[in-house]
């Protein structure tokens, strides 16, 4: 990405930089513009911008599970590594409750553990681990 964009940098004709000049003295109107031009874009491609945001979100999922499985996108129990299998636990159980008492679930749950600073008590664990926990946990109760 950064190589693609030094080249084009290299290639401006003179025009170009001219216009690029040109279009710095109105920076703010010049963000505003890409701000519609972005917008339109997105209309006029939904599919890609539906991928991209796909795309940022699947990186912010995978960030999360890679810094609560110790820098490893695996479960901490058994090291299943299959990231579709893959989800954060939380460590004293009631993850379903807490998840609901911030009102954020799924994507939103994991930009918030990453906008958070990743607060502690959490671990990647695959859904075979989760349902073993949730079942061991049941079983405590009982006794
Ligand atoms: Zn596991």
């Amino acid at each position: 990405m950064y190589v693609i964009m030094v080249m084009m940098e290299v290639e401006l004709t003179d025009a170009e930089l001219e216009e690029k000049r040109f279009w710095a003295q109105f920076e703010p109107e010049r963000r505003h513009r890409q701000a519609e031009q972005t917008a339109l874009w997105h209309q006029m491609h939904p599919d890609r911008a539906r991928a991209l945001k796909r795309s940022y979100t699947q990186k912010i999922k995978l960030e999360v599970l890679a810094h609560y499985g110790n820098g490893k996108l695996a479960c901490v129990k058994c090291g299943f590594t299959d990231i579709r299998a893959l989800s954060i636990d939380h460590v004293n159980g009631n993850g379903a409750q807490e998840r609901k008492g911030l009102g954020k679930s799924g994507t939103a749950f994991y930009s918030h553990l990453k906008t958070q600073g990743y607060s502690e008590g959490y671990q990647t664990l695959c859904m075979n681990c989760q349902w073993i926990k949730r079942f061991e946990n049941k079983e405590h109760r009982k006794n």
